[in-house]
């Protein structure tokens, strides 16, 4: 299926209004199921875990009910564990490997710490296989008060009572082709800016926070995925989409300034995954595994201390 070409819409150089935003949605076509993909694979975990409804997004003629799962034996006297995955619905790995986290690995926290799994924070995307919710925004740095994506307003209000007592959040994400191919160009072009090419870092990578950087425990991470799928290298520059590599796999943003999901809580430890599902040597089946082994790798570095 070939992807919409986003450049087209408006006129270059200037900022897309309602018109133009209206014109992107409805070139967005369904490409995969929501309710076959995601719903039905909670459904089997429903007797492992309790599934909180946190919301529902209504968006005509579809509706969205927003799931996150949490431990049955939580405990108030144990610090939480966040995972969100498809805070960018097109990043499939980030929305899979929250559920294999959930299938095969859960067990092994039980009692030790309460989970909290949001697998599909914008599912509207995750049907269309974009990055953006369906008024043209990013959720992704919308993670802000008063925010204008739905999607993420309703993750906050989901953790407002926990915020303060997550010890350990992982969020999923991948870079992906398209990013450079689709999805930077439609952003420059929805803000009327020149596109320019960054190229795609082939490898995992992630994203530590700038403002409380915690290098032991994204080389813990590191190690652990390094297992399962190759480690992204710098390029020539030092650096990865434009960020510098401060240690093997890892570069910082300041998580919270832009809107992150990896901002939402005050957790010591926060790490977004990038996976690479682009890459020959990489299958689906290895970047849902590096998913959800970064997530074990986290709370046990969490856990250990
Ligand atoms: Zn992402």
């Amino acid at each position: 299926m070939s992807a919409p070409d986003p450049v087209s819409i408006g006129t270059p150089g200037v900022p897309w209004g309602t018109a133009e935003i209206a014109e992107w949605r409805a070139r967005q076509r369904k490409q995969r199921s929501h309710a076959a993909d995601v719903l039905d694979a909670i459904d089997r975990l429903r007797g492992r875990f309790d599934v909180v409804e946190y919301g529902r997004l209504d968006y005509a003629p579809d509706s969205y009910p927003l799931l996150a799962l949490r431990s049955r034996a939580w405990r108030e006297d144990l610090p939480i564990a966040l995972v969100t995955g498809g805070v960018h619905g097109y990043e499939t790995s980030g929305v899979h490997g929250a559920l294999r986290f959930l299938e095969r690995h859960a067990v092994e926290y039980e009692g030790r710490i309460n989970l909290v799994v949001v697998p599909c924070v914008s599912p509207w995307a995750y049907e269309r296989i974009h990055r953006w919710n369906p008024d043209a925004i990013d959720p992704n740095r919308s993670f802000r008060a008063k925010s204008p994506a739905r999607e993420s307003a309703a993750v906050m209000d989901l953790l407002a009572p926990w915020r303060e007592r997550v010890l350990v959040h992982v969020d999923l994400h991948e870079t992906t082709d398209s990013d450079e191919s689709e999805f930077r160009p439609a952003l420059a072009a929805r803000d009327g800016k020149p596109f320019e090419p960054e190229g795609i870092p082939d490898g995992f990578y992630l994203v530590d926070d700038s403002e409380h950087p915690q290098p032991d425990f994204q080389q813990a991470v590191i190690a652990a995925v390094e297992k399962v799928t190759h480690i992204a290298p710098a390029d020539a520059n030092g650096e990865i989409i434009g960020s510098p590599v401060v240690a093997r796999g890892v570069i910082r943003y300041p998580l919270r300034a832009l809107g992150l999901c990896a901002g939402v809580t005050d957790a010591r430890y926060k790490t977004t995954t990038e996976v690479y599902p682009d890459s020959p040597r990489a299958s689906a089946e290895q970047c849902n595994a590096a998913q959800a082994a970064a997530v074990c790798a986290a709370l046990d570095f969490a856990l250990a201390r």
